[in-house]
């Protein structure tokens, strides 16, 4: 099945990216949430967090890390930010390749909608 992100990741499918390695990518929401809305996706294809496995805990931690990076770019590591990863229907996941919200430059509420 073609998985969207995949295409990004390929180059197929056009992003406004903002910053790349050889394992991660990270491009800006279509249809943003705040401010700053910023996707972090894993170049390989993991559709779920339930996917997840104790080889990919390097790779999980550098998009943590990248995700604090991008917003002390931005301008909001101190104000404060938000990372959500959605697993599944019920929590909203609609894109099914592994990617890390990070949302900023906004109040933001709590519980999570
Ligand atoms: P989720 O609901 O957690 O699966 O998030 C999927 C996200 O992908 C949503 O926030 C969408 O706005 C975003 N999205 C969908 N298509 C694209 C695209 N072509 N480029 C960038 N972001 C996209
Ligand atoms: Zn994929």
């Amino acid at each position: 099945m073609p998985c969207l992100f995949c295409h990004i990741v390929e180059g197929r499918i056009p992003a406004s990216k903002v910053y790349e390695d050889a394992d991660l990518l990270a491009f800006n929401d279509i249809n943003p949430q705040a401010p700053m809305h910023v996707l972090i996706v894993p170049k390989a294809h993991i559709a779920t967090a339930n996917d997840l496995t104790v080889e990919h805990d390097i790779l999980v931690g550098a998009m943590t890390r990248r995700a604090a990076a991008i917003a002390r770019e931005r301008g909001y590591h101190a104000s404060g930010y938000r990372t959500v990863l959605n697993c599944n229907a019920q929590a909203g996941q609609t894109v099914f390749h592994l990617h890390l919200h990070v949302l900023g430059g906004r109040d933001m509420a709590w519980p999570p909608g």
